[in-house]
Parts: structure tokens; C-alpha cells; sequence
């Protein structure tokens, strides 16, 4: 009998792959609105979004900068960086990135039958610090919405992990314990060692293997949603 009874699941990079809808999502607003006004091409551009767009994000989950700031601010840089000066273009683009993120929704290899051999066992979880506009309409677009008895969006509570707080509403709002939990993510800062200070065991997914310097060792580590069938 496993002690876990309830299994929380990060969404972006874990069930999502996230890198290529925004991909997909970025080539097409580069198309509509930057195209025109630049010679640089899609990959200079997306590269340069990358990286402005990471650091915002972590100002925002810092809770530094608000989201509606991160949401358009990152296609003001990414602009200005290339030398356009169209602050109206940046509030459009920011929109329409979160429409067309919606609509793409590709799942990793194996997200059907994992949920569909876990959902017997255990109650499943996802907790996210994306956008809830995003999650929402893409969990259904997946065809995952239905295996989850929870969903945390991290707008939605008021804290985004890393923050233990949003670990223990979760606690809280499953009726159960930390001790009982399993946190599945691949985000080693904010999914794993969050998980690990709210006193979780933690599923490390980690599918390039890369290997980080971490203190903290995760409770398991796969490279594969499939290989979760082999401790659960
Ligand atoms: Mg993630």
C-alpha cells in the first residue's frame, strides 16, 4: 500500500509541452505584428523574447511585478529591443499570445495512460503558476480536465510556488497531509524544493537530464511519465 494518496501535478513542461505551443504561439505573432517593421528573423526574435520573458516571470512569481505588467511588458522589450517603437502593438501581441496559447494544447508522450493508470489509485492534483485563462481552457483542450479533482492556479490563491503557502491551501483544501502528497514537476526551485519545504515527497521530471547542482535530493527522479507506474 503506498503511503501517498494524493498526487499534485505541475502542468507547463510536466503534462504541456510548453515549448512548443509558445513556439508556435510566438512564430505567429511574428508573423502578424513584428514582420512587418523588422529584417530580423523569427529565431532572433524568439530567442530575445526568451530571455526578457524569463526574467519577468521571475520577477512576477517574486511577486516583484504584477501579471498584467508581465503580460504586455514582455512584448514591449522584446520590441524595443528591436528597435520598434509600437507600445500599442505590445498590449495586441499580448493578447493574442494568450488566446493562441489556449488553443495549443500538446501533451507529452504518455500523459493519457499515466493520468489513466493513476486516477484508480490516487486523487490527482495540478498546481500551476500559469495564467488561469491559459490553464483552464487548455486542460480542456488536452482532454485532462476530468481526471483532476483539483486544480490550483496560483493567481487564483494569491501565491505562486515556490511559496510554501500555496503548498499548505492545497494541503488544506485536499483534506490530507503533506506526508501523504507526491509533487510531480520539473522545475527543480520552484516545484521541488517547494514541494520538499512543505514537507512533500517530490517526483523529479527531468526528461533532457540535466544535471543541476542541487542540495536537496528529490524522492524520485524520471525522465519518463511512464516510469511513475513503477513506484506507484
Ligand atoms: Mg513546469
Amino acid at each position: 500500500m503506498s503511503k501517498y494518496s494524493h498526487i499534485i501535478f505541475d502542468l507547463d513542461r510536466t503534462l504541456f509541452d510548453f515549448e512548443r505551443s509558445a513556439k508556435e504561439a510566438l512564430q505567429d505573432l511574428y508573423t502578424m505584428y513584428v514582420t512587418p517593421h523588422t529584417k530580423k528573423n523569427f529565431e532572433e526574435f524568439h530567442s530575445l523574447y526568451k530571455v526578457i520573458n524569463d526574467g519577468l516571470w521571475n520577477e512576477y512569481r517574486r511577486g516583484i511585478i504584477p501579471k498584467e505588467v508581465l503580460r504586455i511588458k514582455r512584448f514591449a522589450m522584446s520590441l524595443e529591443e528591436l528597435n520598434i517603437h509600437k507600445p500599442n502593438i505590445a498590449a495586441q501581441m499580448a493578447d493574442m499570445y494568450v488566446r493562441i496559447t489556449a488553443e495549443k494544447a500538446y501533451l507529452f508522450p504518455y500523459t493519457l495512460e499515466i493520468l489513466e493508470y493513476l486516477k484508480p489509485k490516487y486523487e490527482l492534483a495540478i498546481m500551476t503558476n500559469g495564467f488561469k485563462e491559459v490553464q483552464y481552457p487548455k486542460l480542456d483542450r488536452g482532454g485532462i480536465r476530468n481526471y483532476f479533482k483539483y486544480v490550483f492556479i496560483s493567481e487564483e490563491i494569491g501565491y505562486n510556488k515556490p511559496d510554501i503557502r500555496i503548498f499548505e491551501h492545497a494541503i488544506k483544501d485536499m483534506n490530507t497531509k503533506a506526508e501523504n502528497c507526491l509533487m510531480v514537476g520539473d522545475d527543480f526551485a520552484v516545484d521541488i524544493e517547494g514541494a520538499a519545504n512543505a514537507g512533500m515527497d517530490q517526483i523529479y521530471f527531468n526528461p533532457a537530464k540535466e544535471e543541476g547542482k542541487h542540495e536537496l535530493k528529490p524522492t524520485f527522479r524520471i525522465r519518463k511519465l511512464k516510469e511513475m507506474e513503477d513506484f506507484l
